[in-house]
């Protein structure tokens, strides 16, 4: 499903990180429990009232220009224009209007994205008349707001969620094609790949302006299945604006993840694999999407018969949360093996959607308890009654028990392995969930 993208800019010291931290609390869209990777303040999944969007602090990102205000806010509007659906724009109730505020909202108006102003440090109801001048910035009824004191957020938030959700009904994807998203570091060849995949193949459409991203998709049909691929490289004309690649291609990952059924991820064998790789990995992860590594560029380099090994531990010891993503070898360039990536795709896709019957799934249950003792506490014991897969993409399942506080991290990650083991879920992400039973 499709999640907008909101941005947030405005200038230094108006509020935008105490804004971001409010809003989104502890949820970051980046994976947190992996070793080595640093949790990332700036993009984060936030909801409001059911209704989920990623949430950009632009202030956060750093950007060549930065030398004056002015110039580092047009290129933080210019970032936020770029990728966000929705630009949330924060400016200072206390200090008034200023020069750069003014500034910034011409650019925005001279663009086609929806914009949304709150005027912030609004902490009492006296403060509301300094709310008026900002009409001037011609960006419609500005909304007060107090970050620290958490006032307004839900009047900011309903006119938020009502233009995203508009967005996104227009952007309803009606196709049936399956949604290929290739991810992976600037440079990594996700165009090349792209470009490779579809060469051979029927093409349907091009270049249809995806979204209000204006992500490039492409569909081609292969085998007799529409595939249309995401294509994230995008915008790279615009790089030199942007110090901080890293953190704008995560983000570009993002909106390409969030509409994908499968993330082919691209790891650059020449450069190796690093957290930046694992970053992005985590966001399909976390998503629940299942991901197909592509160590690409083998052509490039130098190999013995360790090679594959060699960058195989690596790949699997940085990645070592998604032991379920097949790897694959490959040359976009020369066209190795590239041929068994649709072949892939089929297999994970399959996977996502299998179903196991409840009669089967329990008998292995009662199997698993009697080869492991569940866990007690205080002289209680776990129990197991009974489970069953209450959905696919990925494969959910429920396990009901006494009591849930009993359930030790250790025993379900022993469950979830059993599961794995017996069922062959090889290939894409799965959830189980211990629920008490009423
Ligand atoms: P940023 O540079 O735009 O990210 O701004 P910050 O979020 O770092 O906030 C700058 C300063 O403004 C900090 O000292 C905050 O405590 C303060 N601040 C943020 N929101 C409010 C607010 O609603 N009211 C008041 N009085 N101060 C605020
Ligand atoms: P993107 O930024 O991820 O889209 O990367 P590109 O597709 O633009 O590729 C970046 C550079 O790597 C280009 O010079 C490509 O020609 C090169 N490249 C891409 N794939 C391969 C490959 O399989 N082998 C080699 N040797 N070079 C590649």
């Amino acid at each position: 499903m499709m999640k907008p993208i909101v941005a947030i800019v405005g200038k230094p010291n108006v509020g935008k990180s105490t804004l971001f931290n409010r809003l989104v609390g502890d949820r970051v869209a980046i994976v947190e429990d992996t070793p080595g990777v640093t949790r990332d303040r700036i993009i984060a999944d936030a909801e409001w009232q059911n209704h989920h969007f990623t949430l950009v602090d632009t202030g956060g990102i750093e950007l060549k220009t930065n030398n004056t205000i002015k110039r580092q806010m047009r290129a933080q509007a210019e970032v936020a224009i770029d990728m966000a659906d929705l630009i949330l724009m924060i400016v200072d109730g206390r200090e008034g209007m200023t020069a750069a505020d003014e500034d910034v909202a011409g650019m925005l108006r001279r663009n086609s994205k929806k914009v949304v102003l709150a005027v912030n440090k609004l902490d009492s109801v006296k403060l509301e008349s300094s709310l008026y001048e900002f009409y001037n910035l011609g960006l419609g009824d500005p909304i007060p707001i107090s970050a620290e004191q958490g006032l307004g957020l839900g009047d900011l938030l309903d006119v938020v969620i009502e233009w995203t959700e508009s967005i996104y009904n227009e952007d309803q994807e009606e196709d049936d094609s399956l949604k290929i998203a290739v991810v992976g570091k600037p440079n990594a060849g996700k165009s090349t790949l792209v470009n490779r995949l579809i060469g051979e193949e029927r093409m349907i459409v091009s270049d249809i302006p995806g979204t209000t991203r204006d992500a490039i998709d492409t569909k081609v049909e292969h085998d007799g299945v529409e595939y249309t691929f995401i294509d994230t490289a995008g915008l790279r004309k615009k790089k030199k604006i942007y110090d901080d690649v890293e953190r704008y291609s995560i983000i570009r990952a993002i909106a390409a993840i969030d509409r994908a059924d499968v993330v082919l991820m691209l790891v650059d064998a020449s450069a190796g694999i690093t957290e930046q790789d694992a970053k992005i990995a985590g966001i399909a992860h976390n998503r629940f999407i299942p991901t197909i590594f592509l160590v690409n560029k083998w052509d490039a380099i130098e190999k013995d018969e360790k090679t594959v090994q060699k960058m195989t531990k690596d790949v699997r010891n940085t990645l070592s949360f998604m032991t379920y993503a097949p790897m694959l070898f490959i040359s976009a360039k020369t066209g190795r093996r590239v041929d068994q990536i649709y072949k892939t795709i089929a297999y994970v896709v399959a996977q996502s959607e299998k179903r196991i019957p409840t009669s089967k799934f329990n008998e292995a249950l009662v199997d698993f308890v009697a080869m492991k003792e569940p866990p007690s506490q205080n002289g209680r014991r776990l129990k197991i009654y009974y489970g069953s897969q209450t959905g696919i993409k990925p494969p959910t399942f429920v396990i009901f028990v006494n009591d849930g506080a009993l359930m030790h991290f250790s025993y379900k990650r022993y469950l979830e392995n059993k599961i794995n083991e017996t069922f062959d879920f090889d290939g894409t992400p799965f959830r189980l969930f211990i629920r008490d039973r009423k």
